[in-house]
């Protein structure tokens, strides 16, 4: 059930006004002490934010997916590590339990998800298990009404502060079917937690290894069935990619913003920036590549709420978006000149934070591979 349009617009308006007012400000010291301040985590919490995809009936805000993106790309007008502090528990680390948890799973958990009073993780890449995540090595083995899980996982966005942990292991044969999914309390016997990774951006969202050395999983915390825990992973990533999409989405139009407000306001040759053509250009070719990328979202989100499946829509979004936000963030730095390369305006900063979107929940070669599978299985 959608909100009530007042009741969503609302939600917006309050959404941009502590983007705009509270985050912002906030920008370069969240970059350079790699930590959401705890104030700003407990005013998301009161926001309702954790919970923006949870169902109502377990505490969430029960958004469609179309209202879900409009969320994001406002959270795309600051640094994304902001949007991360709640961001698994809206997509990656939740929805495996929304889409194919029991009812029990759900009442045990989605609560705490959906107030933020539970952290969670999603943990699918491992050492050796990246792009070919279907060949994970992390071992769920039954042994009587538990799963004995041993195994790494790498790159786990939020493990350093999960108290929950949606985990793919193997539990029968070489490849996607013989994966299974679980829910893992962080305070299991067993489970570890990593050093965050020093990264190239997003300073103040963490990743961390997650090992698991014999921990034993209920039988009862599997999600599904055995063998279903790739499927449902790629559906929550579906998901996952549309959302992270939006953002970029929200960051290129903040940096066509900036870089508006800084062609108007920066002279040269007696003249601001914005009169010469070849500055219009970077404009111009930014601002169509953004509304492409948001015509894109929209349209699958639409599409999702609908009841589609989305693996393409979701995939072509993610790929556009990623790819063209990379772009408006280098015209960005070029606008800019010298200043768009320190970092007083913050725009090398986005610049850095943009470059994981083409990375992380599938690669754009991943992308790549899974637009043209199915639009070859459709007959094009
Ligand atoms: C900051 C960050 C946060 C992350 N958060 C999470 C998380 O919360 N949970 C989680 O499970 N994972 C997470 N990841 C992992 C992320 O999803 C993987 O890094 C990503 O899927 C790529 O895997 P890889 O790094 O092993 O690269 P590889 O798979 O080794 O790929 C290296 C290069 O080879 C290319 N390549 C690989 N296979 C092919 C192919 N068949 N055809 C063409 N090119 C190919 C890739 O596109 C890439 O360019 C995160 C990663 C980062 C950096």
């Amino acid at each position: 059930m959608p909100l009530d349009p007042e009741t969503f617009e609302a939600l917006i308006d309050t959404v941009r006004r502590f983007v705009a007012e509270r985050l912002r400000p906030l920008e370069a010291q969240v970059g350079d002490e790699d930590e959401v301040p705890q104030e700003i985590v407990r005013e998301m919490r009161e926001m309702g934010l954790f919970g923006l995809s949870i169902p109502e009936e377990y505490g969430g805000l029960g958004l469609t997916m179309a209202e879900e993106v409009r969320v994001a790309l406002e959270f795309g007008r600051t640094s994304p590590a902001f949007r991360s502090v709640f961001g698994t528990n809206v997509g990656i680390g939740s929805q495996g339990l929304v889409m194919a948890g029991t009812d029990a799973q759900k009442r045990a958990w989605l609560p705490g998800i959906a107030s933020g009073e539970v952290i969670t993780s999603f943990a699918l890449t491992e050492p050796d298990a990246g792009s070919d995540s279907a060949s994970v090595r992390t071992r769920a083995a039954a042994d009587g009404d538990v799963y004995r899980l041993s195994g790494t996982k790498r790159f786990i966005t939020n493990a350093d502060k999960a108290s929950l942990f949606t985990v793919m292991a193997r539990t029968g044969e070489a490849g996607a079917r013989g994966v299974s999914a679980f829910l893992v309390p962080a305070d299991l016997p067993g489970v570890g937690i990593g050093k965050p990774e020093r990264k190239m951006g997003q300073q103040g969202a963490h990743v961390c290894d997650v090992t698991f050395d014999d921990v034993p999983v209920p039988v009862a915390n599997r999600l599904g069935k055995e063998g279903e825990g790739f499927r449902i992973a790629m559906r929550v990533l579906d998901r996952g990619r549309l959302h992270i999409a939006a953002v970029c989405v929200g960051i290129a139009e903040r940096l066509i913003a900036d870089m508006v407000a800084y062609a108007a306001e920066r002279r040269q040759f007696g003249k601001p920036l914005a009169d010469f053509q070849l500055i219009q250009a970077m404009i111009a070719d930014s601002k169509t590549d953004t509304m492409a990328a948001r015509a894109l979202v929209m349209d699958s989100a639409g599409l999702m709420d609908r009841g589609s499946s989305i693996t393409l829509e979701a995939a072509a979004a993610k790929y556009f978006a990623s790819e063209s936000v990379g772009r408006v963030a280098d015209r960005a730095v070029q606008v800019f000149g010298g200043a768009g390369y320190v970092a007083d305006h913050g725009i090398e900063r986005l610049y850095r934070d943009v470059r994981l979107f083409r990375i992380y929940e599938g690669t754009s070669q991943i992308q790549q591979l899974v637009i043209a599978r199915e639009t070859i299985r459709n007959g094009g």
